[in-house]
């Protein structure tokens, strides 16, 4: 099969031909139509994601059929559309694993970076982890929903009920969270670079009160900010961004050291917190709400052999929406 492959952490990645891998007892094998890029894939490529598999297919918003499946799947036949997302496995028996808490379990193995991912004709995957994709959605337009939108939402619930709430950083993920905002009544303030007016406009086409950079005071103060931007020095400007008592989520797997700010800035119960990976159940929730809103993802399509373009794209910030590599059919 194609792939194209990680062999050193700084990359690029090569074009490369491997063998079609087996799937395993519990696993599907899965025929790649379409593998979302997401800002995670760029950590792992760049090295400031540690000790990944190496070589690696990286590639973790896998959306494509099942081809095969190996002893004891029963959920999956031959022929169904799947969805394959970060989390790959859990060890199922921590206090983590125990308490619904699955995204926190320390022997997690994470697609794209522990195990194969979707940067290939074909992936293998644990078939207890796939998700169903939904219908109205084409295999382009699935993709971006796989991470950008359900760690998103993840994201969005640790917001609370938040009813001003502050996006850092518009990219994929903010493209979807914000339409599922606005379609819970939330009204939205959306933080770009600082002069990408085309990202603004993105954001107030899609709903956003207001659009502007992220060194701006918003017009009012915020109940809760979401930083997706894996920029530590938003962490002060999105506290002094948000009312006493509000919550700044910080969103992303990495982020640049945060500097120190004053006390103050934290100081009347403002809360900061981080989101880590995904629970099956946000993706199956996250899943059905899409189509309800309905979510629309706006996509960049690039062919297989195109990813580091797609990844340099997305490192410049020259992206508007979501990059996709179109796989196979
Ligand atoms: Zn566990
Ligand atoms: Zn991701």
């Amino acid at each position: 099969m194609r792939a194209m492959v990680l062999r050193a952490p700084g990359g690029p990645l090569r074009p490369e031909e491997l063998p079609v891998p087996e799937p395993g007892s519990g696993e599907v094998l899965v025929r790649v139509r379409a593998c979302g890029v997401c800002r995670t894939d760029l950590h792992v490529v760049d090295g400031e994601l540690r000790e990944p598999k190496l070589p690696l297919v990286v590639g973790h918003q896998i959306v494509g059929v099942v081809e095969r499946v190996g002893e004891g799947v029963e959920r999956f036949s031959p022929g169904d559309r799947v969805g394959v997302p970060w989390l790959g496995r859990t060890c199922g028996r921590c206090r983590y694993c125990r308490t619904g808490r699955e995204n926190l379990c320390g022997e997690a193995r994470f697609t794209g970076y522990q195990l194969d991912g979707g940067f290939a004709e074909y992936a293998r995957a644990d078939a207890r982890f796939c998700l169903p994709v939904p219908e109205g959605y084409p295999d382009l337009q699935a993709a971006p929903l796989l991470c950008a939108g359900l760690i998103g939402y993840r994201a969005l619930r640790m917001a609370g009920d938040a009813e001003r709430l502050g996006l850092y950083g518009f990219g994929a993920s903010a493209h979807i969270i914000l339409q599922v905002a606005r379609h819970q009544g939330r009204r939205v303030f959306a933080f770009t670079r600082d002069g990408d007016e085309e990202a603004q406009r993105f954001a107030r086409r899609l709903g956003a009160e207001w659009a502007g950079g992220s060194g701006q005071r918003p017009p009012e103060e915020l109940d809760a900010a979401i930083i997706f931007a894996p920029v530590g020095a938003l962490v002060p400007l999105a506290l002094r961004a948000v009312a006493r008592g509000g919550t700044v989520v910080c969103a992303g797997i990495h982020m640049s050291d945060i500097p120190s700010f004053p006390y103050e800035l934290l100081w009347g119960e403002r809360q900061l917190r981080s989101v880590a990976n995904l629970t099956r159940r946000d993706g199956e929730e996250f899943l059905a709400l899409a189509p309800e809103v309905p979510v629309r993802t706006e996509v960049r399509p690039y062919p297989l052999e195109g990813a580091n373009q797609a990844l340099d794209d997305l490192r410049s910030g020259r992206l508007t929406g979501a990059a996709v590599l179109v796989v196979g059919r």
